[in-house]
């Protein structure tokens, strides 16, 4: 199997995040990524590949030209405005409620305020998500790993994995969230899309709901959206996941939520899949992108469900037997010490040899 990997990762070196307030060592971090690559390269049945660049056309096709332009001149604006800080985390967000009773031309008149905290809490959504120097670069090149694992795809490859990190599926259209930037599996689909005319499924196996995903495909008759996650009533992002979001327009019965309970296991959870499965099945098209979490592994130090590696390689099984062309990205995870075995474990699912 084709595995996209690059060290420009590394650029998004996050060490705190703010959690309830409070900082506390970030979860997602560089040896994220390290620890996945060396388990590849351990079992030695993964050819890795070096993403090239493609861009800012693919990003703007889903994200609002803003979002692009405030996360490129963030580090440059914090410096100039001489913020003395390791990193920027907005404490200010904008709540629906500040503008109860406004009419839409009224709302449409709000703007992106100048001074710099301002503007990451106007494109955020919390505080777990600084950004550091390198965030951007970092950010562009998860974009990049995700368009070359399509671009394996749409040129033959049966299954390809995607390294990327940051994450992406958190962030919407015009928000980053819950460490993401760009929303790379979004991206993906979206030229798959554009390149094949076919409909797309998106499979999201991240412990939590991708609400990014499901903003960005809301209203699209074209791109299935079909996530098995925590409940937002217990945990991030709180505010999406609920099962009856299905979606509006042409997207009604396009997004498809499964939320869990705490301490979901390997049964509960493979049940879950399978819904998820029927319904990509009932879709016609030939390619699945997945967002594939481990923080539902049950060591997880965010995660609340009890799964076991045995689940994740079943996991692999069953979507392999979709008989799909799959392009697969990473998203979460955070229990380092399991991290690479549970990615190998469900790419060779996928894949059992070669
Ligand atoms: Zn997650």
């Amino acid at each position: 199997m084709k595995a996209v990997t690059t060290e420009h990762h590394r650029a998004h070196d996050v060490r705190d995040e703010v959690y309830l307030g409070v900082p506390i060592p970030a979860h997602e971090v560089v040896q994220r990524a390290g620890i996945i690559k060396g388990a590849l390269v351990a079992d030695g049945g993964f050819d890795l590949v070096e993403p090239t660049e493609h861009g800012e056309l693919p990003i703007l096709a889903v994200h609002d030209r803003g979002l692009l332009r405030f996360l490129e001149e963030a580090w440059g604006e914090v410096r100039r405005q001489a913020i003395g800080r390791q990193s920027l985390v907005a404490d200010t967000y904008p709540s629906l409620a500040m503008f109860e009773g406004m009419s839409r031309e009224a709302i449409a008149k709000l703007r992106e305020p100048a001074a710099i905290g301002g503007r990451a809490g106007w494109w955020g959504l919390d505080s777990s998500n600084p950004i550091v120097p390198g965030t951007y670069e970092a950010a562009r090149w998860a974009v990049d790993v995700a368009l070359t694992a399509v671009d394996l795809v749409l040129g033959g490859e049966r299954t390809v994995y995607g390294l990327c990190r940051p994450p992406g599926h958190h962030a919407a259209r015009s928000m980053a969230a819950g460490y993401c930037f760009f929303n790379n599996a979004a991206i993906a689909a979206e030229a798959i899309v554009r390149a094949t005319g076919e409909r797309v499924a998106i499979l999201d196996v991240d412990y939590h709901h991708g609400n990014g995903t499901q903003q960005i495909f809301w209203r699209r008759g074209d791109v299935l959206y079909a996530s098995i996650h925590g409940d937002p009533m217990r945990v991030y992002p709180f505010f999406l996941g609920h099962a009856d979001e299905v979606g509006e327009g042409d997207g009604v019965g396009m997004n498809v939520n499964l939320p869990l309970p705490a301490e979901a296991g390997d049964e509960l959870y493979l049940e879950a899949l399978d819904r998820a499965l029927e319904a990509i099945n009932a879709t016609p098209g030939s390619i699945v992108v997945v967002s594939l979490g481990f923080d539902t592994y049950r060591d997880d130090p965010i995660g609340d469900f009890a799964l076991t590696r045995a689940a994740y390689a079943e996991a692999g099984r069953r979507v392999a037997a979709l008989g799909r062309r799959l392009v697969i990205l990473q998203e979460g995870g955070y229990h380092l010490p399991s991290l690479g075995k549970n990615a190998v474990a469900w790419l060779r699912g996928v894949e059992p040899v070669g």
